[in-house]
């Protein structure tokens, strides 16, 4: 007897309610306005979500199994659901079809949700209504604390757009860690400067709680092995939360084991440990198995009762409400995604096979990439200043890089990828997210962490075999687009350290640069 399966809904349907594997809180059927008499949920599964860009096994493993527990429960608290499932007989394997087929078989008077997460996503809800000639009426995502409506009024007529300030008007709005003058507890708005340790010895932080697959999950990954082979990453060991009681258990353990200390050390890296003191709470939250706000009323909690420092709290909070929904009003209306093509340092080099294999003799790389195939995780600093900073500065097309992050990260949605990636970590979105590029050498990765003293790579040197390749394609990059620099005014003192290395050396270190690119298997990086 399997542990789930598809489920149909018969009689009248008012509105059929669709529910997204990155919308799991059951509180946002009460935004809807939901009524279980009348309406009916919808919810499917397709394998082109885990294909369209090639899924990490854990992440297609979380989003269905977290998907399934949140059917069978809403089905026990008397809801009716349609579920499709991958192997269902019936399944056309595109969102578009099977929503128009399910809205054509129970001729609800409209389809509601929340609003999707994704540009594609609507769109191919909107056609789908439109071919089974059924309404399609949305409601805001009670899960961010700013609209797309409010953002764009608080973008417009900015010049440039800067978190900072954007994250002090959401602190004051929302009455986060200010006082009664909408000052900052504390006397300051962030606390970059006191976060920025690194570790003098192992650390010793505590691991997060491991789920142990039930039925349903154990049932999942047998699914997606059989319907969906050659997706990359590691199926097990599997140990994401795929519940809302799991994501608070998480939540809980965070806050009282590792919240004290992330704050420090939220920049820091070490060897066979990927997640040290972060929550790795990203994957729960896009789910939407926990509330954003949640999670930042328990971290306030702490301060208050002494339990957290303000450094910790501040920067946990900074994420959530600065960082977080700052991306996702860039997107919805900076980014278009169909139009979200740009590629300001015009870099058009292929991804290393590196990315899908942790297979090289560079430790940062093998150990970052490693618990991104292993986990389908990394923390924030392997991602922008190790995975994506060798990226940017090998020249590699910043599609191919966005599309690996959104697929092989447990969290990867594309809102939340595509600014991150594209504008953050590659700096092809001209200047949008950031000002100047997240481009760092060897030095950063070895004052941040341990690894470059077990790396056969000397992190000293810049060209020759031997040569840290953080340390030549840093130079190399800076070179090649010394013309593109500039003009950024915030440049100035990396160029006026490229300017002190003689021709000669920069000779070495343009040859040095290619020829690591070809054994990468970069491929030409220019048109
Ligand atoms: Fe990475 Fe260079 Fe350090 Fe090796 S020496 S770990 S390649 S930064």
């Amino acid at each position: 007897m399997p542990a789930f399966g598809p489920t149909r809904v018969s009689g009248p349907v008012r509105r059929l309610i669709l529910v997204l594997g990155d919308q799991l809180d059951p509180a946002g059927l009460d935004a809807l306005g939901a009524d279980p008499e009348r309406d009916a949920i919808a919810m499917v599964e397709v394998a082109r979500e885990s294909t369209h860009v090639p899924s990490h096994v854990q992440r297609t493993v979380l989003f269905l199994s977290a998907m399934r527990h949140y059917a069978a429960d809403r089905a026990s608290d008397g809801w009716r659901v349609e579920y499709v499932t991958l192997d269902d007989h019936d399944n056309t394997q595109s969102f578009e079809t099977e929503l128009a087929r399910l809205a054509r078989r129970l001729e609800p008077e409209a389809v509601t949700g929340l609003r999707p997460g994704e540009r594609r996503v609507l769109d191919e809800i909107e056609a789908a209504c439109r071919e089974a000639g059924v309404a399609w009426r949305p409601e805001e995502d009670p899960h961010f604390t700013c609209t797309i409506d409010a953002f764009e009024r608080w973008a417009r007529g900015r010049k440039s757009l800067t978190m900072e300030y954007f994250y002090r008007e959401r602190r004051k709005k929302l009455g986060i860690l200010v006082d009664d003058d909408g000052q900052p507890e504390g006397g300051q708005w962030n606390f970059d400067k006191e976060n920025r340790e690194a570790f003098k010895a192992a650390p010793s932080a505590p691991d997060p709680p491991a789920y142990t697959p039930d039925d349903i999950t154990r049932e999942v990954i047998e699914l997606v092995r059989d319907r969906l082979p050659g997706l990359p990453g590691k199926a097990e060991p599997f140990s994401w939360p795929v519940t809302r009681a799991q994501a608070r258990r998480s939540l809980t353990h965070f806050i009282k084991h590792r919240l004290p200390d992330f704050g420090a050390y939220e920049d820091a890296m070490w060897t066979g440990e990927p997640t040290l003191f972060h929550s790795a709470l990203s994957p729960a939250i896009n789910l939407h198995l926990l509330n954003p706000r949640e999670c930042v009323d328990a971290a306030v909690e702490a301060y208050r009762s002494g339990a957290a420092p303000l450094n910790s709290v501040e920067g946990f909070v900074r994420q959530l409400i600065g960082w977080r929904e700052f991306i996702r009003g860039v997107y919805w209306t900076r980014y278009q995604s169909r139009g979200a093509k740009s590629n300001a340092l015009d870099q058009h080099g292929d991804l290393p096979e590196l990315y899908w294999t942790a297979d090289t003799d560079m430790t940062c790389m093998r150990e970052c990439v490693g618990s991104v195939v292993g986990t389908a995780y990394a923390h924030h600093i392997p991602r922008l200043m190790v995975m994506g900073n060798f990226a940017m500065l090998a020249g590699v097309h910043p599609q191919k890089v966005s599309d690996w992050y959104l697929g092989m990260f447990a969290d990867g949605i594309d809102w939340v990828t595509l600014p991150n990636v594209r504008g953050m970590a590659m700096h092809a979105d001209g200047g949008v997210v950031g000002t100047k590029p997240y481009a760092g050498s060897g030095k950063y990765i070895s004052r941040m962490s341990n690894f470059c003293k077990r790396c056969r790579y000397d992190v000293n040197a810049r060209s020759g075999d031997g040569a840290c390749p953080f340390n030549v394609l840093y130079w190399d990059f800076l070179n090649r687009n010394r013309d593109a620099f500039a003009r950024n005014t915030r440049m100035a003192m990396t160029l006026k350290n490229l300017d002190r290395i003689d021709d000669a050396e920069l000779v070495r270190i343009t040859t040095s640069a290619r020829s690591l690119r070809q054994k990468l298997g970069v491929g030409a990086i220019s048109r």
